[in-house]
């Protein structure tokens, strides 16, 4: 086998690895995306990261099946820490939930002088994603949103700058929860996923004004209704 069919979702990905990248694929899995990079010219070399056993091996099994041992390196272990220092200089973290993405970006913060771009794809909670690049100095330059299989995937692609610059216009808090990039393009994709959202939110709330009063109740009423405005404006 010499080809790799990337799904939509890492094709997606994909598309954002800039040119002569040295990329970092970290939480590899069968390492699919620098495989397919490597062998369509869209990175000169690769790392591919998994901290668990069994996929690490599936990634290392992959790269020798295609004989690209001399230009991805699979390593083991957790997040950044496979990186040496002033190593990569595009990162990519697909597949996983929002919040473990931001804790692998915080806890090897120290690895990504030398990265110029950072391209995630959280499966939920990207809002947690975007609260980190903003706190960081991370500035989106790009987002995007598909579906694929029934399921929903945003990609949110930074470089390092003025996290301002893509709030511009824009309700933070709104833009934060649904994406700045997102939120301008407004596409079908964006649509179902907010409106769905937003009949789950409804929902909730009323289950709430069912519930009886209290003050941890009326604090979470807050909350919910806090979300629901927010999705309110952001459709
Ligand atoms: N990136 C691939 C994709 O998007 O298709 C694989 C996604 S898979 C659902 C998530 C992978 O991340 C698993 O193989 C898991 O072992 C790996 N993983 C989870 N936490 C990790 C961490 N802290 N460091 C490295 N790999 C991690």
């Amino acid at each position: 086998m010499n080809e790799i069919q990337l799904s939509k979702r890492l094709h997606a990905v994909a598309n954002y690895i800039p040119k002569q990248a040295v990329l970092a694929d970290i939480g590899s899995d069968h390492a699919y995306l620098p495989s397919y990079a490597l062998l369509n010219g869209l990175c000169k070399r690769a790392i591919a990261g998994e901290v668990n056993e069994g996929p690490y091996q599936s990634a290392r099994a992959q790269v020798k099946r295609l004989n690209l041992q001399e230009s991805i390196d699979v390593r083991k272990g957790n997040g950044l820490s496979v990186l040496e220092e002033n190593e990569a200089t595009c990162v990519t973290i697909a597949g996983m939930g929002g919040t473990l993405i931001k804790t692998i970006l915080d806890e090897g913060k120290d690895k990504l002088s030398s990265v110029e771009r950072l391209i995630l794809q959280p499966n939920i909670h990207a809002i947690e994603i975007r609260k980190w690049l903003f706190e960081n100095e991370w500035v989106l330059i790009d987002e995007m949103i598909l579906e694929e299989d029934g399921k929903i995937y945003e990609v949110l692609v930074a470089e390092k700058g003025n996290p301002n610059t893509a709030y511009e216009g824009l309700s933070l808090e709104t833009a934060m929860l649904m994406g700045p990039f997102l939120m301008k393009k407004k596409n079908d994709v964006y649509a179902k996923k907010w409106t769905h959202e937003l009949r789950h939110w409804e929902n909730v709330y009323d289950q709430l004004q069912q519930a009886s009063d209290n003050e941890s109740l009326k604090a979470k009423k807050e909350e919910v209704e806090t979300i629901i405005r927010l999705i309110k404006e952001g459709l």
